[in-house]
């Protein structure tokens, strides 16, 4: 729903809430900001206030400067310039001059196999095949694997609208190979999930439609062209904060305040008598009219386990892959590899812990200084202590990159629950489980699980509990 839409259908409900009304927002990452900036430019009489376990906001988008001079991600490192929200948030926040596009280095990625890295064909889009002729020239895909290729468009529509996994979507269109060597390692490497787990309508939704509505994606791609590149063909489609991504989220939570509470973690979220909500926070009671959940899917499985055990249960069968990621500095003479690109991804069948590395230093200006260089890898190890996660980064550095020397320092990131996986069913559970959050009234839920895990589909989730909240509300009378 666009902004616009929002403030049409939820105007009436500015007039109640301005009766100073409370909204508690439960988490301060970029949905629980998102839904308390939209709440007060709906409801700007509203009492908004939102609550963060931790001593800093932003969640899963952490910048850390180093007194070194290096600027590291521990979370997201970019945004993408073709969903609107992103650059209409940045525009809104008056970021636009603190956007950086690159360094100059080719926005190449490599895929390992064995121990070379070999780039990755232009023309996919997420791993899927979406130009034929640069794939054909990649040594990547066995022949046979192109020739299946090629037969995409005469492939039967799925004739059923159930759901499928990822890997059944992309080896019906495109062949098994497609499947194990491009997409299968882009998509574990975000979900730590194979693509046999994930659900096609949750985390490729533009790809299954192509499918419904055109009978083919080679089709179909031909014939959106001309929506798809509405936008002038030299804008960059990533795109990244000067000063890192907490830049968003700190801006986000400036135009908030002093509603922003820190250090301030919800342990309990009960009704109150007579409407509303009673939250338990570090020790103490808060009473509110009005309550979005804006934590990860795992907590409020917890928090809302005295409000509905049904919710709470299906809420916490939603699994979160471990992510670790590993920061690493060295010293350019170091690095035997000429890093004409920004990383690279390891696919499942290459036996390697590593499953990505990107050249943070290569990918963004102001990452390291000038003869330094900054990667960053992803490693999945179960049991690893740190000091093994990153004898194990190293090992496969020295590989495929050729780097021998120790790293100046390391950061490591580790998450025993990363991202949400949207595995086959996903979607459905979702509308079901919203379904029973809103039966509790003024109660929504934000976040990486309902909308998408992308840093814009997190802000529409928090703006869409925003207008649902409201809604309650002004039902309620
Ligand atoms: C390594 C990595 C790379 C990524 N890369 C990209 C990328 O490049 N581009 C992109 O668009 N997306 C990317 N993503 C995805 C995106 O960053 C996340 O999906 C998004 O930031 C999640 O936001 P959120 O608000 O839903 O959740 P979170 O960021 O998890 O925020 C939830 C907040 O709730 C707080 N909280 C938890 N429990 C409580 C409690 N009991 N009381 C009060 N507060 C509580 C937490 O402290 C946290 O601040 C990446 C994610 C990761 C991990």
């Amino acid at each position: 729903m666009t902004q616009h839409s929002t403030e049409q259908t939820h105007g009436r409900h500015t007039r109640h809430v301005q009766r100073m009304r409370r909204i508690v927002v439960v988490g301060a990452g970029v949905a629980g900001l998102a839904a308390a900036r939209e709440l007060l430019r709906l409801a700007p009489g509203a009492e908004v206030v939102v609550l963060e376990r931790d001593a800093r906001v932003g969640g899963l988008i952490e910048t850390e400067s180093t007194q070194d001079g290096f600027l590291v991600e521990h979370g997201p490192d970019s945004l993408l310039t073709w969903k609107p929200l992103n650059m209409q948030v940045v525009r809104e926040l008056e970021l636009s001059a603190a956007l950086v596009s690159g360094t100059g280095v080719p926005r190449a990625t490599f895929v390992a196999q064995g121990s070379e890295l070999v780039p990755m064909p232009d023309g996919l889009l997420g791993g899927i095949p979406s130009a034929a002729m640069p794939l054909f020239r990649s040594p990547l895909l066995s022949v046979g694997a192109k020739l299946r290729m090629t037969a995409e468009p005469f492939m039967p529509r799925k004739t059923t609208s159930d759901d499928e996994s990822v890997a059944s979507f992309v080896s019906r269109r495109f062949g098994r190979e497609v499947l194990t060597r491009l997409v299968d390692p882009l998509v574990s490497g975000i979900y730590g999930a194979p693509a046999e787990r994930l659900s096609a309508k949750a985390s490729i939704p533009q790809l299954v439609e192509l499918e419904r509505a055109h009978g083919s994606i080679a089709w179909g791609m031909r014939k959106t062209r001309g929506q798809r590149t509405a936008r002038k063909t030299d804008d960059p489609l990533v795109v990244s904060l000067a000063g890192g991504m907490s830049t968003l989220t700190d801006t986000l939570a400036a135009t908030l305040g002093p509603r922003v509470r820190l250090q301030a973690e919800v342990t309990k979220i009960e009704h109150k008598q007579g409407g509303g909500f009673r939250l338990q926070v570090s020790g103490a009671h808060l009473d509110t009219d009005a309550l979005i959940v804006a934590s990860p899917a795992h907590v409020a499985a917890v928090l809302l386990a005295d409000i509905d055990a049904e919710l709470a249960h299906a809420l916490s069968g939603i699994v979160h892959g471990p992510l670790n990621a590993i920061s690493m500095a060295f010293h350019k003479r170091d690095v035997a590899h000429p890093m004409q690109g920004t990383g690279f991804i390891v696919p499942s069948n290459q036996e390697r812990f590593t499953t990505a590395c990107s050249w943070m230093s290569q990918k963004w200006p102001g990452r390291a200084p000038q003869d330094r260089v900054l990667l960053r890898s992803f490693v999945q190890a179960e049991g690893a202590t740190d000091a093994d996660l990153v004898q194990l980064a190293l090992h496969d550095l020295r590989e495929l990159m050729g780097i021998e020397a120790a790293p100046e320092w390391t950061r490591i990131k580790r998450r025993a629950r990363g991202l949400p996986r949207y595995e086959v069913g996903h979607g459905q559970r979702a509308i079901a489980m919203r379904e029973r959050v809103a039966a509790h009234g003024p109660l929504a839920m934000a976040g990486n699980v309902w909308n998408g895990v992308g840093i814009p589909d997190c802000m529409q989730s928090g703006m869409l509990a925003a207008a649902e909240v409201l809604r309650a509300l002004d039902a309620r009378g």
